[in-house]
Order: structure tokens, then sequence, then C-alpha cells
């Protein structure tokens, strides 16, 4: 299935107007899946060409009553530059055909996350924080009646990321990461050091979205009532390269990040008992990012791996090939397993996320 990319009101009209269903729900990294794009007013973007410095490269879809002169407007630029660029002889354009556009205007990626309504908290309290109004508030979360809104409900809100495009070059063990995305404290975490928290827009999308994935599932919150924050380590710093003590973290893609624990708030990454261990959340997670398809491996500790295995199992989580199938422990029967053991990692998980597929120099 396509990725592509929409601005924030592009993405709005899609979800409010095709509902849920038709949006995909596993959205990764860089963009929505949508069904069918082209029921929506789609702005498909892409990195910025290296020769238009300031500007953004769009795909833009014409739809029924677009013009030339009106997309011109849209994205900041000339009639005939927009011939120019999609080598077109006259100002006529035909429903469904692409256009390469170079926006002038940023066309700002969006992000679908979660946000747990607050004692206090008021609908239009809450929109007005994420730039929303309550009329897309209310839509996106099927909201009829404004008044119901209690604290511990999850809502779904709409984030612009940062106007810049990262980039991950190079490998995690020597690289560097351009216009590298700072993780900005949030709901759900704990940001151990926020200059060496900086990584790629996948990266920072993923793990925001891993983490509000368990704060949004019904079941989990019916057996945990309250999540406390889970700790988040090192992923880079600002630019990449060389994170001593770490062999890697070098272009944005490793992240260093606790576990769940039974014992209450943490503000440090603390040593992983068979008993504080939270299972549930911590299985939830790490099944996310399993599920996700976006990581490259994780490391966990030995022993971690086979309690959490042996808990799965008998939680009848998935089947026992498959929880065996993602566990590289204990049975060590398989090398090519997502969660691999590495010494060190009793009170972290580290997580090594791909190369964001249109960073090509990222390896
Ligand atoms: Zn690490």
């Amino acid at each position: 299935m396509a990725v592509y990319r929409y601005t924030r009101a592009v993405l709005l009209a899609c979800l409010i107007a095709m509902g849920p269903n038709l949006v995909s729900a596993n959205v990764w990294g860089d963009g929505y899946s949508i069904r069918r794009p082209l029921l929506c007013r789609q702005a498909k973007t892409d990195r910025p060409e290296p020769t238009q410095d300031r500007s953004q490269r769009i795909e833009h879809v014409v739809l029924p009553g677009d013009t030339l002169s009106g997309i011109a407007v849209r994205y900041g630029v000339t009639v005939a530059e927009v011939r120019n660029w999609n080598k077109l002889r006259s100002d006529r354009i035909y429903i469904d055909r692409k256009l390469i556009v170079f926006s002038r205007i940023p066309v700002r990626v969006v992000r679908e996350l979660v946000y747990i309504v607050e004692p206090g908290d008021t609908l239009g309290g809450i929109a007005a924080q994420h730039k929303m109004t309550v009329k897309e508030l209310s839509a996106l979360n099927q909201i009829k009646n404004p008044d119901k809104i209690r604290p511990g409900m999850s809502l779904r809100v709409l984030v612009e990321g940062p106007e810049k495009a990262s980039e991950a070059r190079g490998k995690a063990q020597y690289g560097k990461l351009v216009h590298g995305e700072q993780l900005q404290p949030g709901p759900g975490y704990v940001i151990k050091r926020g200059d060496l928290a900086y990584g790629t827009n996948e990266t920072i999308t993923l793990l925001l979205k891993s983490i509000a994935h368990l704060h949004k599932d019904k079941k989990l919150k019916k057996i945990r009532k309250k999540i406390a924050p889970i700790v988040i380590g090192d992923i880079s710093k600002k630019g990449g390269g060389p994170l001593p003590p770490h062999k890697s973290h070098q272009n944005g893609r490793d992240v260093d990040i606790g576990y769940y624990y039974m014992d209450g708030e943490k503000s440090e990454l603390v040593r992983t008992t068979k008993e504080n261990l939270d299972y549930e959340l911590t299985w939830a997670f790490l099944w996310h990012l399993v599920e996700s398809d976006a990581v490259d491996y994780m490391f966990v500790d030995k022993n971690v791996q086979r309690w959490l295995r042996d808990w799965a199992v008998k939680q009848k989580k998935a089947s026992v090939d498959k929880i065996d199938s993602i566990f590289q422990y204990p049975t060590l029967s398989n090398p090519e397993a997502l969660i691999q053991h590495e010494p060190g990692h009793n009170d972290h998980i580290h997580i090594r996320f791909r190369c964001p597929s249109q960073d090509r120099n990222c390896w």
C-alpha cells in the first residue's frame, strides 16, 4: 500500500470524510496510508529536491474543480512554473493527473497522536492546544456531546511535525543526522536528557505512536487504570555522530527506552527483576513494535526475554511458534529473531529503527 504524506488540512478532511475505517490503522513513520486517496483532496509530499533549497517537492493529484492557477496559489508558485515543471503545453489539466510542484509554502508532516483527557479539560481547550477547531476534534473522535468528555478518555488529535524533513546518513555506528527532530515532552513518557533526544522524524513518530498505542488500547485500559510514564534514554545528539559510551546512536535511529514496571513511576532507567516488570504493558509495547515492521531489531536482556516469553505463552498472547520466533532466547533457536540479547540491556530496551525509505544514504 502506498504511503502518502498529507498536509494537516488535507488529512483532517480525509479522516473526517472517510471515517477511521478507510484510513489504515497501521501507519508508520512518514505518513498515512489511505486506501482510497482519490476521495481526499490530496497533496502527496516528498523530500525537498537538493537543488530547490527552500521548497518542498509535492505530487499534486488533480481533482475535479482544480485549476492551474488555483494550484499555483495554493503552493505559492506561478502558473508558468507549474507548466514548466510538468512540461505542460497549455493550462488544461486532467483529473487524476499527477503534477510536480516545488511548493514555497511549507507542507508539514502530520501525525495522529493520542491525548488523554485530564480533570478540568474542555473540548475547546484540547482543540486549541492542538491548533484544531472543536468541530474538527469532535468529528475526528465522533463526539456528539462535547460535555461528555471524561478524565482518562483518549482522544485522537492531529499534530504537525517539524518544517524540515530529517535525514539519516551513513550507519548507526558511523553516521550523522541532518535536521534531526528533538523529542518534546509529552504524555506517557519522561525524557532523561533532551539534548540527547534527537531522531529522524520517523523515529520520533514511531516512538510516540508506540507509546500512545498503549494509552488508547481499550483492553489494556481496563487492566491498568493508570499507566506510569516510560523513561526514554538516549537517542542521538543534535546532528548525530559519535555518542560515547554508545557504539551506535549516530544517525537518529537508535532509541534506549526503559521497561514498564509494577512499582510506580521512574525517572531513571532501573534494574528489571522478575517481580518489578510489568509484563502486560512491556509485552504490549514490544508486540506493537514487532507488528509495526519498522524495526531492524531490539536488544533485551536474555533473562527478561525468558520471563516475557514464558508469560506470553502462558497468557496465550499468540501462538507458541509466533512468540518463539520473535525472541532469540530462551531457546536460542532463532538467531534471526527481532529481539536479541546484548549484555547491559536489563535496565533498558535498545530499539534500532529501519532506515527511512527516502533516506537513500542511510544503511
Ligand atoms: Zn542503545
